[in-house]
């Protein structure tokens, strides 16, 4: 198998500093080879600034992009927003939905993204018909992945009921199977490949009840799937919980074997100690999303405290209103600042691990994230030669590109050893902002 080699200035290696001067082998979609402090070679590519290996965005509805900027006039709330998303998700089927899709994950490229975690539920076209092949939707996403020369773990997710005793009504039939059995049926014939894995998500105990959480979970557990679901995002969600079961929704999950070592609550902002205890103690890893959970006024989630228990934290995008996994990894830390009125909550190899390693572990590619021999070869590289990064010294760059870089500021992205955004520009896809517009004009059009 023939080999590539990348020479670059600085790369994180998983330490409190960067490594200067450091080469590494490819071969094939593997790193076979990280050499530190090496003279740069004629047969290298030269990666001009500071590598980080590819970050795992861990959460996200890609259809949520097309409602960037358009939902701030008016304030509202989460569950006015919420209208705003379903309009939006009643207007895409599989071929718009491929298009759009594409065209975020090129976005995502861009950013240094090398594998999304993608939280689906429009499974079905109007009024709840299933397409002729019931998964089209959900292959659509694959294939959107795929030709964006990202990597996907698809969480196809089980949507049952608009509220907790409520039945589905208006684009939330879109979301439905008929039960946890249909559910599991559909599911179950999704499969992955060389750059996509399928997992299981709850959407929340809103929309899942009791019987159902027992066999998504049982049935994440059978394929060894990771298994995600959205946690008390919003304090109406607990009330009624309570009201219904008499229990937390993180309670109500445990009973029902949704947590874990391969589970992820995602949010987890309104929780009881009893819940922090729970999820912790059971390694249950826990995805912030702090760009949607400050545009959606949710709260700030107790990520430290999940983290000294022993939850794992990653980082996820969401809704999209922003892409930029290192704006969600000092946003978690400027949040606990915000919360505390102190500093330091985590260090920046900290922050970038959630971003990285911890995030692909989540997503059930343990072996992603690490610029180590053995790991996919996914490399990041963040140009030093902005305004943003003007200045940084080595002994500080990790801080300097956790605490000020932009997605703007990646220059080069290998993913899987495919040399996917070569200076600044992607390879796959041609002209991104305007397939970007184009999609999202066609679908609100
Ligand atoms: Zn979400």
């Amino acid at each position: 198998m023939p080999m590539t080699r990348y020479f670059t200035d600085y790369a994180w290696l998983g330490g409190a500093q960067v490594a200067e001067r450091v080469l590494i082998d490819v071969t094939g979609d593997r790193i076979a080879a990280v050499q530190v402090g090496v003279e740069r070679p004629g047969d290298a590519a030269y990666l001009s600034g500071v590598t980080v290996p590819g970050t795992a965005n861990a959460h996200c509805h890609a259809f949520h992009r097309a409602l960037r900027g358009r939902t701030h006039r008016g304030g509202g709330s989460f569950w006015t927003w919420r209208e705003d998303m379903y309009a939006v998700a009643d207007r895409l089927d599989p071929d718009s939905y491929y298009t759009l899709a594409r065209a975020v994950y090129a976005e995502m490229a861009l950013a240094g993204i090398s594998c999304v975690g993608e939280f689906h539920y429009l499974h079905h076209g109007p009024c709840g018909v299933a397409y002729a092949d019931p998964n089209a939707m959900g292959q659509a996403l694959i294939a959107a992945a795929r030709d964006a020369g990202i990597r996907i773990t698809l969480r196809d997710t089980c949507y049952l009921t608009g509220a907790i005793g409520k039945p589905l009504e208006g684009p939330q039939l879109r979301f439905g199977d008929r039960d946890g059995v249909s559910w599991a049926a559909r599911a179950s014939n999704l499969t992955g490949s060389a750059h996509a894995r399928v997992g299981a998500a709850i959407h929340s105990v809103r929309a899942v009840p009791p019987d159902a959480l027992d066999l998504v979970a049982e049935w994440a557990r059978e394929k060894e799937a990771p298994l995600h679901f959205h946690l008390s995002e919003q304090r109406a969600e607990n009330e009624a919980c309570m009201t219904a079961y008499g229990t937390t929704p993180t309670q109500l999950l445990a009973d029902h074997g949704g947590l874990g070592a391969t589970a992820s609550a995602v949010h987890a902002t309104h929780l009881t100690p009893d819940d922090i205890t729970a999820l912790a103690g059971s390694r249950t890893n826990v995805c912030m999303t702090p760009t949607t959970e400050r545009d959606l006024a949710d709260g700030i989630g107790p990520a430290r405290q999940l983290a000294d228990g022993g939850s794992p934290l990653t980082l996820g995008s969401d809704s999209n209103a922003v892409i930029d996994l290192f704006e969600e990894a000092r946003a978690m830390e400027l949040d606990e600042r915000l919360r505390t009125e102190r500093r330091g909550h985590w260090t920046a190899a900290e922050l970038l691990a959630a971003a990285t390693a911890d995030g692909h572990a989540s997503l059930g590619w343990p072996d992603a994230g690490r610029l180590a021999e053995g790991c996919l070869a996914d490399l990041v590289t963040v140009s030093l030669d902005s305004v943003r990064l003007a200045g940084a010294q080595p002994a500080t760059m990790l801080e300097s590109v956790v605490f000020a870089a932009a997605a703007a500021d990646v220059r080069e992205v290998v993913i899987g050893g495919r040399h996917v955004v070569i200076d600044g520009h992607h390879t796959l896809a041609e002209n991104p902002p305007a397939a970007l517009d184009a999609a999202i004009q066609a679908v609100l059009a």
